[in-house]
């Protein structure tokens, strides 16, 4: 895709709703779906190729605002797993990393919600450089469609994590309108189910999440579970302590009655022992999770080596034993710096 030039940059089409783009643009309903289908559904970000749109009315969008606001600086595609992972700029010159893993038929897309992200995770390549802001609805909502580009789906839905750069709800309303233009039948219609939002434990956004009327999942990267130990990984539980986000849980599955999954980065000699093991198995008591553990990925300038494979193994084992459903993860886009906890903008840092 070509740089785009952002005529009206107070007009950005995707932050819009098929009936907001009939609004914004003074367009018949009719004519504001196909706009969004051929945007959201086809990923033409392209005026003069949306075909089925008067000529006119390309000339006129095209006069007047830009069809993307994202532009591609770059994409990195692992030779090994076909993970890729997409460079995009946003139009006050920051960028931001989003990723695409395929696992045979089954597509995920991790995208990212803020630049940078300031709680600062002490395991983290992307809390390293900071907050810088949050991106807008269809900031979040373009990286899924540039990564889709050229993308053989074979008629599935692709899932889709808010696990990229940032803490999602410390941008809280951007991200439940992107889920809303994700969800879009005139769009990519992808069901609630298939979308997890990933949270480091922000308590109160939790109960507020849980009065959304969808299925849409959580999942909280826990990665500890006493509170020494999280303070110091996640300072966020300076905050809102294992405690508070347990009450906040428990009110969220009370609510919805649904399952959350708990992140796990397995950092050797940190939390990857077994009394780690027997922490979480207490702090789990009364909570409907599954475990996800994830080999940590090694971060140039970050204090921390990665469990060996085994010691992964032994964890799980040790977890599964306990009645724990317990999966671990295999890591697919490493060879790119595309995997959990390394996306922080190294090609545009560059750039
Ligand atoms: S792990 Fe997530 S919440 Fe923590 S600093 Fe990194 S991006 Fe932010």
């Amino acid at each position: 895709m070509n740089e785009t030039n952002i005529k009206d940059e107070s007009l950005r089409l995707s932050d819009l709703s098929p009936a907001e783009l009939a609004a914004a643009l003074e367009i018949k309903p009719f004519q504001a779906r196909q706009l969004f289908r051929w945007l959201h559904q086809k990923q033409v970000l392209d005026f003069a190729e949306m075909t089925d749109l008067s000529k006119a009315m390309r000339e006129k969008l095209q006069a007047r605002c830009a069809a993307s606001c994202l532009t591609l600086l770059h994409m990195d595609q692992s030779p090994r797993t076909g993970t890729k992972k997409a460079l995009l700029r946003l139009p006050d010159g920051e960028s931001v990393e989003s990723v695409l893993i395929r696992d045979r038929d089954r597509v995920t897309l991790c995208v990212s919600s803020q630049v940078g992200c300031a709680l600062k995770c002490d395991f983290c390549a992307t809390g390293m450089a900071g907050f810088t802001r949050n991106l807008t609805p269809g900031e979040i909502v373009e990286q899924a469609l540039y990564l889709l580009r050229d993308e053989e789906l074979g008629g599935r839905t692709p899932n889709i994590v808010y696990m990229g750069m940032g803490e999602p709800f410390r941008n809280y309303d951007a991200v439940m309108k992107s889920i809303h233009l994700l969800m879009e039948k005139e769009g990519l219609g992808i069901g609630a189910r298939k979308i997890t939002v990933s949270t480091a434990g922000e308590a109160p956004s939790i109960e507020r999440f849980a009065q959304e009327d969808w299925q849409v999942r959580l999942s909280v990267s826990l990665h500890a579970a006493n509170d020494t130990l999280r303070s110091k990984l996640v300072p966020l539980n300076r905050r809102y302590s294992l405690e508070r986000l347990r009450q906040a849980i428990l009110e969220y599955q009370t609510r919805t009655d649904r399952q959350i999954t708990f992140e796990w980065t397995l950092l050797a000699g940190v939390n990857d022992r077994l009394e780690d093991v027997a922490d979480l198995v207490r702090y789990m008591a009364g909570i409907r999770a599954t475990v996800n553990l994830i080999p940590w990925n090694p971060v140039a300038g970050l204090p921390y080596s990665p469990s060996s494979r085994e010691q992964c193994e032994i964890f799980r084992d040790a977890l599964l034993m306990h009645g724990v459903t317990t999966t671990l993860r295999r890591e697919k886009g490493q060879d790119i710096d595309a995997a959990c906890g390394q996306l922080r903008r190294t090609r545009g840092m560059a750039v």
